[in-house]
């Protein structure tokens, strides 16, 4: 689930329904996240494309909708994550009719015993017999009986619900924490390097190295994320393919990779990284749009090896000082030389 409390959820679902029903849209999936986002306002790019539909008084059409999903709202990757979180809000719109269907049973039983006490109030005005009189009690006796049954049943349906409420949670943190693997370069990622990192601290000859992507902000900016992303990919598959002797290559975090290299001494880890480095530079990459190819990648890298009684977090801290002054003194490079 988004990092959305259920109550924010909720909030924003109670607001999301009753716009499915102004607009007259079904509460499909694709209207539902169309509209759930809209009123969460979590994409504002959304909210201004969806104002100026309404600002043309027609209805939103179904080929609209689409068009609107498509653009603003259906991202591969987060699909699985969408689903979980479409599951717990199914249970909560279940929630909320079985609130509604308890109100207004709750109401009609209302009505009942209303009525039973004004036609028990003409009881001494008129003289209702005594059978008349008991099967007014008679009713409200059964009356009474279904409100209780159906509160029962709304406590059942919201003890089911937060039953599966917390085991979609407990779900969807496992599902984040068995996750080893960059979903975009298909790499193992931080995670899995933290523990591998752990795990190889006290060998003796472990190098790891820090490879940064050079102005990789520049090729996001004039050729698109999608660009940025292919290059990312891109890069995993040289670096994954440069890697020899148990080397094995992480993705670190944005356009930084991290290969961790044990049992090996300096000349085998630096040449690995001149031909890392070499290889990022040979990447090509066509913009399908434009046919436009695009070159000129590079990267820095940093080495560090481990000494002894040093922690993880130390020698991540030394490659990426030889990371920095690589960039300092013009990117495209490795460091340190000897
Ligand atoms: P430098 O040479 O100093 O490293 O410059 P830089 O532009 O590479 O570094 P900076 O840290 O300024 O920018 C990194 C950019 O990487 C910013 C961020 O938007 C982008 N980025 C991070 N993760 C991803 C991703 O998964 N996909 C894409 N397309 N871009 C990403
Ligand atoms: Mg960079
Ligand atoms: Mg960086």
């Amino acid at each position: 689930m988004a990092k959305q409390s259920i109550e924010k959820s909720f909030d924003t679902l109670k607001q999301t329904i009753p716009m499915l029903l102004k607009h007259k849209v079904s509460a499909a999936p694709i209207n539902y996240a169309l509209w759930y986002t809209y009123v969460a306002n979590e994409s504002p790019e959304l909210k201004s494309a969806i104002d100026k539909v309404l600002q043309t008084n027609v209805p939103m059409s179904e080929s609209k909708t689409k068009e609107l999903y498509r653009h603003y709202l259906s991202v591969g990757d987060e699909i699985s994550a969408w689903e979980l979180r479409q599951s717990l809000e199914a249970m909560l719109v279940e929630l909320s009719q079985s609130i509604t269907d308890t109100r207004s049973e709750a109401n009609s039983f209302k009505q009942i015993v209303d009525n039973c006490a004004d036609q028990l109030a003409t009881v001494e005005n008129e003289g209702l017999s005594l059978d008349e009189v008991m099967s007014l009690v008679r009713n409200l006796v059964s009356e009474t009986q279904s409100i209780r049954r159906s509160t029962m049943s709304f406590n059942a349906a919201l003890t089911d619900a937060q039953r599966e409420i917390s085991a979609l949670r407990a779900q969807l943190e496992q599902s984040q924490q068995d996750a080893l693997y960059d979903a975009l370069t298909g790499l193992c990622n931080r995670r899995y390097f933290d523990e591998e990192l752990a795990n190889h601290a006290l060998q003796p000859k472990l190098f790891l190295m820090l490879v940064d992507l050079d102005h990789f902000k520049k090729i996001n900016d004039n050729y698109g994320h999608v660009m940025g992303d292919l290059v990312l990919k891109a890069t995993a598959k040289k670096l994954q393919s440069s890697c020899r002797e148990g080397a094995q290559a992480f993705r670190f975090g944005g356009e930084e990779f991290a290969i961790i290299l044990p049992n090996s001494n300096f000349s085998v880890a630096r040449s690995m990284a001149e031909t890392m480095r070499k290889a990022i530079e040979k990447i090509r990459v066509k913009d399908k749009r434009t046919g436009e190819i695009l070159g000129d990648i590079s990267a820095s890298i940093g080495i560090a090896e481990i000494q002894k009684g040093m922690n993880p977090l130390a020698l991540v801290e030394q490659a990426d000082k030889q990371l920095y002054e690589a960039k300092r003194l013009g990117r495209n490079r490795v460091l340190p030389i000897l």
